[in-house]
């Protein structure tokens, strides 16, 4: 049986990240760090319109991950959810629409998708990532994480559509022209997760997801097919029972699963 949800990637990496998430008739939007226009773009190549989403969920101020914001806010006026603190570091917060703000609870329902949020290791005033619940199918959101809490494997086990970040290829990063305090930073528990860190987790999973989405790449210190090998291999290594559908999440072109889908109908 086929996970419900529906993944549509509009953007990911260190440029933006924005995706659409379906499942039944409820859509969402996690993150909104490109331009209004490009998510609105998103939106209408998903089938959808503005109107038809049940709100924004933010997993952090970071301006990769909320750029579009003060534009989205004003032309859809969809509400748009983050935690407390998160608004209170928010940049440009005057500039979104104050009827778009709403705090994040911790556990919620918009239409048939039941959200989790979970806190996430990252350097920024209180980040999180989010699992999504239909049914029995679960979806979970983990990007922009530097050190795997228990919590955060917690949030994945049992996930059947993963969104999972594999930001950068140590190697690559060591020897790129990063300079090292920005390296550091990466490398860092509050930093972000490496190819290698990705792969651990899943191949650490007592049961696999049917579909990994890797997610946030690096444009510097990583490479589509170096972060699908690295992470294809560990799994082949690990001779799991089940076969995990790998997509690498792009900077400039949407990725979802739907048409692989239609394929498979
Ligand atoms: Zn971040
Ligand atoms: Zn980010």
């Amino acid at each position: 049986m086929q996970n419900k949800f529906q993944v549509n990637v509009i953007a990911s990496g260190s440029k933006g990240n924005s995706s659409i998430i379906v499942a039944g008739n409820t859509a969402l939007l996690i993150d909104a760090g490109i331009s209004c226009k490009r998510i609105l773009a998103g939106i209408k190549a998903c089938g959808l319109e503005p109107g038809d989403l049940s709100g924004v969920l933010l997993t952090h101020e970071h301006i990769d991950h909320v750029a579009g914001l003060p534009v989205l806010s004003r032309k859809t006026g969809l509400p748009i959810y983050a935690n407390e603190k998160t608004w209170a570091a928010m940049p440009k917060r005057s500039e979104i629409s104050r009827e778009s703000i709403r705090v994040l609870p911790r556990n919620f329902t918009l239409g048939n998708i039941k959200i989790e949020a979970f806190k996430i290791s990252h350097d920024a005033a209180d980040p999180v990532g989010y699992s999504l619940f239909c049914g029995k199918d679960k979806c979970t959101y983990l990007t922009d994480c530097g050190f795997l809490t228990d919590s955060c494997i917690e949030a994945v086990k049992n996930a059947g559509t993963l969104i999972l970040e594999a930001n950068h290829d140590v190697e690559m990063l060591k020897h790129g022209s990063y300079p090292i305090m920005l390296q550091n930073r990466i490398l860092g528990r509050k930093g972000h997760l490496s190819n290698e860190m990705a792969g651990s987790l899943l191949v650490g999973l007592d049961c696999l997801p049917q579909e990994v989405f890797l997610a946030h790449l690096s444009h510097e210190n990583n490479r589509p097919q170096l972060a699908f090998d690295t992470i294809d291999e560990m799994l082949k290594k690990a001779d799991t029972k089940e076969t995990v559908e790998l997509y690498v999440t792009r900077q400039d072109i949407m990725v979802s699963n739907m048409d692989r889908r239609l394929q498979d109908e």
